[in-house]
Formats: C-alpha cells, structure tokens, sequence
C-alpha cells in the first residue's frame, strides 16, 4: 500500500509539473493559437501527450497497469466538453490496447472513457467559452466525485483491485484534479488581470476608444513601414455651449456617440483614438492624395452631422457638428509634425465657421492648403 501511495504521488507531480509548462508554453510560444477556434483541439492533444506519459511507467498489480491517467482525461473533458475530451484519448486509447494484458478493456473503460465521459457531462458550456475562462472548482470536484464512485465501486467488482486501492487512487486523483483547477485558474487569472491592465492603458474609460499612446504606437508602426497615411483632428463644434445648456454628462454621451461614429466610419485599417477633452485624432491607412483624404474626413463630418444628437437643437447652428483638420504624411516627416500640421488645418476650419474639413498642403508644411474647404 505504501508503495502505491507512493507511486501514485509521483503520477501527480508529473502530472502538476506537465501541465505547469503545457500552460506555459502555450502562454508564450502559442497565444494566438490556444485563443483560436483549434485552442480547445490544441489542449486536447497536448493533454492526451501527458496521459500516455502517465501510462509510461505504469504500477503492476495483479495483471493490471493502474496510474492516474483519469486525472487529466476528466480535467479535459470537464474543461474542454467531448471535443477536446475523444482528441485527448486517442493516444491512450491506442498505447493501452497495443500494450495488452488481461484487463485492457476495463482499464479502457474505467480510466479512459469513463473519466472523459463524466468530465464531459459536467463541463459547462456557457461559462468556459473564453479561451481564459476560470474553473468552478466545486463543480469541478462534485463531478469528480461521482466518476469516482462510478469507478471504484466497478473496479472493486471487476477486477482484482480491493477497496482500500480503490479508495487511495481515488484520493490522489482528487488531489491532482484540484491541483489541475487551481494551476489553470492561476495562469488565467494572472493573463486576465494583465489583458484587463494593458487594455486599460491604452484605451480611454470615457468612450472605449484607444489613447493617444496607443495612437502613438501604431501610427508609428504603420509609418515605419511605409504606409502612406493622413492625419485627422477633429474637435466637437461649440461644445462649451452643449454642456452648459445640457450639463457635463449629456455632454459625455455626445462624446461616446461621436466615438461609436467615429469606429462605425473606420475602414478595417483606420486607427480613432481620442485625443483628449472633446477632440480626437484619427489615421486614414493607404491614402495616396489630398482629395482622397478629403473624401474620407467628409464622409465622417456628414454622418455626425446627420446623426440626431439630444438637444442638438440648442446649438448655434441647431445642429451638433465637428470641425477636422487633416495632413498628409510625407515619408522624411516625423508624426509629430503631421499631428500638428493637422492641427493647425483644424484651427483653418474653425475661423472658417466650423462644420468642415481643411487639408493641410503637402508640399509647403507652414501654409494650410484652402482648395479642399468647405465653405457654408
Ligand atoms: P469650438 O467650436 O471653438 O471648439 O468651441 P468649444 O466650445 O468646443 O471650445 P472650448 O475649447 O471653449 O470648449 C471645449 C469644451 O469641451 C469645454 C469642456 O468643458 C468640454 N469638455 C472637454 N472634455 C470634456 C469631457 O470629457 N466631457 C464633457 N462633457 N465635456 C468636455
Ligand atoms: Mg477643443
Ligand atoms: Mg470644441
């Protein structure tokens, strides 16, 4: 007895150590692919690998090979639903018939199927849709339970195990189901709060658009690879006067409506970000000319004048609009330069009477070009 405690003690930690790094590397090698749609066949086959290395070495008794290979083939089935659950018993399926002896189609039956079985009937569809979704460990454990006393009690009947085997092999394979639940929910955790963090600081609480770092960073990127690009500011049109006849909140909602508008006339690979106060800044990817652009930050003007604002009516103009200002990148330029020649081709459009679009010139970087205004 002794022996076998021990025995199975090493199963757990192997089992402990394997999926400390399976989640781990899929953490750093594989990101992208574990949050894909093949994630679930992914872990699947990566949990089949631990069962058969579980198998490997098994402990002999009575004819029969016993380890802790239902400690996985549960988790997954629990974890993963029947898909990922019949990818992970491939492997031990075919290593447990191919090694043979008088008790093969018991161990398959109680210490694959069956584990994977009742995991799968536990698993939770609804709650573990996330890639990174935590365990409900009491559910975890109340499922256990039941397998476990499905299999002991069969075992006992047909096979040459006695009850106090089958009562330690089913404590340690709690341990190690426990252990499973707790590392998974750590690295899950742990990813979530830095996904929650790092989405945090780049975007803006107010209207959920990215920030002026996250702005930065891409435009830069885009820059560096020599994407030609144009730059838009735009500010809200008299919008002290919204919030002192409307009050700050109304004024809020204003800003989250324009972001939504904003994001809803981005082209796939346009960046909205919000600048800050009531202006925001965007980057219109792959445009080639000044008319073009002009194209583009029209379109964009029109559909926030169109769209039906509470209380546009109290504005100077009976309507809430916003004035843009764009640039042009040029190759040598750094953003910098484009942010504020953009800048100043907004300014252009508020002396102008505002609810339009200037486009800096591309050619002289101190003059704001005033062909493609819009004068109403
Ligand atoms: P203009 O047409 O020249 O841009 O006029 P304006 O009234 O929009 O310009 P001004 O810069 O005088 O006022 C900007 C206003 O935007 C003042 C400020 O209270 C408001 N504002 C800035 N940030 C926020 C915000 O986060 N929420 C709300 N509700 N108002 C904001
Ligand atoms: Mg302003
Ligand atoms: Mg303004």
């Amino acid at each position: 007895m002794e022996e076998i405690f021990f025995y199975f003690l090493e199963n757990m930690a192997l089992i402990i150590a394997m999926m400390y790094l399976g989640l781990k590397a899929r953490e750093y090698w594989m990101p992208k692919l574990a949050e894909s749609n093949k994630g679930p066949m992914l872990n699947g086959i990566l949990i089949g690998l631990l069962a058969f290395a579980i198998m490997y070495n098994p402990f002999f008794y009575e004819g029969m090979r016993l380890d802790l290979r239902e400690v996985p083939l549960y988790f997954i089935g629990f974890i993963g639903g029947w898909i990922p659950g019949i990818i992970a018993m491939i492997v031990p399926l075919a290593y447990r018939i191919y090694m043979g002896g008088p008790t093969v189609w018991l161990g398959v039956g109680q210490a694959i199927l069956l584990p994977v079985f009742i995991g799968a009937l536990f698993h939770n569809r609804k709650r573990l849709r996330t890639p990174f979704a935590l365990v409900d460990i009491p559910r975890l454990m109340a499922g256990l339970l039941v397998f476990e006393l499905i299999k002991s009690i069969s075992m006992v009947i047909t096979t040459p195990a006695t009850p106090g085997l089958a009562a330690i092999m089913a404590l340690m394979a709690a341990i190690g189901v426990l252990a499973l639940g707790w590392i998974v929910n750590d690295a899950h955790r742990n990813i979530l709060r830095w996904k929650t963090l790092e989405h945090q600081s780049m975007h803006d609480t107010l209207t959920g658009l990215p920030n002026l770092r996250f702005f930065h960073e891409r435009v830069r990127d885009l820059k560096y690879r020599g994407v030609p690009l144009a730059i838009v500011m735009m500010d809200v049109d008299s919008f002290k006067n919204y919030n002192d006849t409307h009050g700050h909140p109304a004024g809020d909602e204003v800003l989250r409506t324009i972001g939504r508008l904003m994001k809803e006339a981005a082209r796939p690979d346009d960046i909205v970000a919000r600048y800050g106060g009531e202006e925001f800044i965007l980057c219109f990817t792959g445009v080639e000319d000044e008319a073009e652009a002009f194209v583009l930050a029209d379109a964009l003007r029109e559909r926030i004048e169109s769209h039906d604002f509470y209380g546009a009516e109290s504005q100077p103009t009976g309507r809430l609009t916003v004035s843009l200002g764009v640039g042009i990148s040029e190759p040598v330029k750094p953003i910098d330069e484009l942010i504020e020649r953009a800048d100043q081709a907004l300014y252009q459009s508020k002396r102008s009477g505002r609810n339009q679009v200037t486009v800096a010139k591309s050619e002289d970087e101190s003059e704001v070009g005033h062909e493609y205004q819009m004068n109403r």
